[in-house]
């Protein structure tokens, strides 16, 4: 079984949205091995965040992710990094299916609700960021 880093992002919190996504990667089978609300120092989004340092929204997305208390969830299952990104739906929530968290909650592309690894590789490397406890 494999392992993923799930956020319910601040705006998905300030929404009361938590419940919702929660609910449905437990629907789906996938199991919550730790969770944790917390506001993020500029210093760990940076981190988090640091594939996009270069690009225009960089400044924006961390303020966005640092403005408020997120969930930090590792959640675990079969082919779990994929399942969860599935359930997400595409970045943009616009084109997002109907039926994917951000395709039923969203319309802009910073706030989007959630974030879900995108690769094992980032699953370990975020993992070992918000859990040090946890890494493999
Ligand atoms: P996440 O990593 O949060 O799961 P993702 O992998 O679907 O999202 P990325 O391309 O890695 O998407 O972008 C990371 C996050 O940066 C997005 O979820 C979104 O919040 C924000 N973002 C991406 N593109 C833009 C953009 N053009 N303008 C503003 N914010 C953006």
């Amino acid at each position: 079984t494999d392992r993923t880093l799930v956020l319910v992002k601040p705006d998905g919190v300030a929404r009361g949205l938590v419940g919702e996504v929660v609910s449905r990667l437990e629907a789906k089978g996938l199991r919550l091995v730790a969770a944790e609300l917390r506001t993020l120092t500029r210093e760990v989004a940076e981190e988090h965040y640091g594939e996009h340092r270069e690009k225009p929204f960089f400044g924006s997305l961390v303020e966005f992710i640092t403005g408020g208390p997120l969930l930090a969830l590792v959640v675990e299952g079969p082919r779990a990094v994929e399942a969860f990104r599935a359930l997400a739906g595409a970045t943009d929530p616009v084109k997002a299916a109907p039926g994917t968290i951000r395709g039923d909650f969203a319309l802009e592309v910073q706030s989007n609700i959630v974030h879900g690894s995108d690769s094992a590789e980032s699953a370990a490397r975020e993992i070992g960021l918000f859990f040090p406890d946890l890494a493999a």
